[in-house]
């Protein structure tokens, strides 16, 4: 069973509205275990949007319009889809009947332009509406080269949601005596890049080539490193979930230390749920990310429980006066360890992070941009750790700021153990 989204309105195609509604019903269609290779956006003309729709059936068995089901002169979804289907509009004197109800209700003023919501394509079926004026169809196409069906739902996103859940999507699995389900998870990792990573996890790729199921695939999401996303189908949410905690644990064996989060898990929040297991308290010290880092740790909920507080010493008096930071260049292995010391020092913690480099634009004591040195004081151990990070001011300041809370992630699991 495949089905595409056709997302109707002008305003999409203008940018004023952004097309949240079609990225939803694809996440739905994928849980449903229904294949859906194509969007499509188009605008509120009826000669295009039919084009749409039979392109769609061309390439699949059901199509999901979203807007331009409302009262006014440019929502002409149902006098496409009835072109499509070679049928007359009909007013339904049920449909016409709930939306006179609706207003009467309200105690406001009909405008017959509202009654145009309740003209069905004839050998529609109506899909009664629970909260806008609007009802959704499912319409059966049966022509000599076109034929399938087309839903029609509401572009607002809340009535488009009540409606698919309730009915598109149930129709779908009945159609396709389907009940599969398709569930994702994405490993979350930080410091191979991508062509490393994929050769440390080529041996799984090519065991699944066989089957096709998993699918793994790569993302690269910038300053919050790579993501794995393993992809599965299966006839039920539990056996899915099985298969993903299987292939999960096959590439985090490969991967090791290297992911540091699933799904939505950020950086800080697995930084904070080691502080929290080794009972650690966490004082900063920041320089060239001026509290970036202090900013992420400190969106963990509960960050109190574990977080002293952070330092912006940017300028060289305060490194010197407030950290005892020794004299000589700022950016070096000695300023970042008495940075870390010092802050442990004047914040009372248990661990010292801190940072300092050249963000840029301008290269610092002869140092060139995206010179970083990482410090680190736990356990009476001073480490200074330097990378060079790629890029521009922002980028160099948001991955210094991600390579500090990794750098103590590591040298946290490695406690642990
Ligand atoms: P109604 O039946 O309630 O009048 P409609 O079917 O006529 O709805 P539209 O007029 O196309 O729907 O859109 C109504 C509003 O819904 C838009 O102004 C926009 O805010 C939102 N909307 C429409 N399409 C989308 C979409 N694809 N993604 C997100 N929001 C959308
Ligand atoms: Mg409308």
């Amino acid at each position: 069973m495949r089905c595409e989204v056709v997302a109707v309105g002008t305003e999409l195609l203008l940018g004023q509205v952004v097309d949240t509604n079609s990225a939803w019903i694809g996440e739905q269609l994928a849980v449903a275990g229904i294949d859906s290779h194509f969007q499509v956006k188009v605008g509120d003309n009826q000669a295009r949007i039919v084009a749409c729709i039979r392109a769609a059936l061309a390439r699949s068995d059901a199509v999901i319009c979203c807007g331009g089901l409302g009262p006014t002169q440019d929502d002409i979804t149902r006098e496409a889809i009835a072109e499509v289907m070679g049928v007359e509009l009909r007013r339904d004197e049920s449909v016409a009947g709930v939306i006179r109800g609706m207003f009467a209700r309200r105690e406001r003023v009909m405008t017959d332009n509202n009654l145009r919501q309740a003209d069905v394509p004839e050998g529609a079926t109506v899909i009664p509406q629970t909260r806008g004026t609007a009802p959704g169809l499912i319409c059966p196409v049966d022509g000599a080269e076109t034929y399938g069906v087309v839903y029609a739902v509401p572009g607002v996103p809340a009535e488009m949601r009540e409606m698919v859940r309730r009915a598109v999507i149930p129709d779908l699995q009945r159609q396709s005596g389907t009940t599969a389900t398709i569930l994702s998870r994405t490993l979350r990792t930080w410091g191979l890049a991508e062509s490393t990573l994929a050769e440390v996890i080529a041996p799984r790729v090519d065991a699944l080539e066989a089957s096709g199921n998993p699918t793994i695939a790569f993302l690269a999401s910038g300053i919050e490193g790579l993501k794995v996303r393993i992809t599965v189908k299966g006839p039920d949410p539990a056996t899915v979930g099985v298969l993903l905690d299987q292939e999960e644990a096959a590439l985090r064996a490969l991967l090791g230390d290297v992911v540091f989060g699933v799904d939505d898990e950020s950086m800080e929040v697995a930084v904070a749920a080691l502080l929290r297991r080794a009972g650690l308290t966490l004082g900063l010290a920041e320089s060239l990310t001026g509290g970036l880092v202090g900013a992420r740790i400190t969106a963990v909920p509960g960050a109190s429980e574990f977080f002293r507080g952070a330092i912006v010493s940017y300028d060289r008096a305060v490194k010197h006066d407030l950290l005892g930071v020794p004299p000589g260049p700022v950016v070096s292995e000695a300023a970042a360890a008495a940075m870390a010391v010092g802050a442990a020092r004047v914040l009372g913690a248990d661990v010292g992070l801190a940072v300092t480099g050249v963000a840029g634009p301008e290269e610092q004591d002869g140092q060139p941009v995206g010179t970083v040195w990482l410090g680190l004081a736990l356990d009476g151990e001073v480490s200074a750790t330097l990378v060079r990070l790629p890029g521009h001011r922002q980028q160099v300041r948001q991955l210094a700021a991600i390579s500090l809370l990794d750098l103590l992630r590591r040298r946290l699991m490695a406690r642990a153990r």
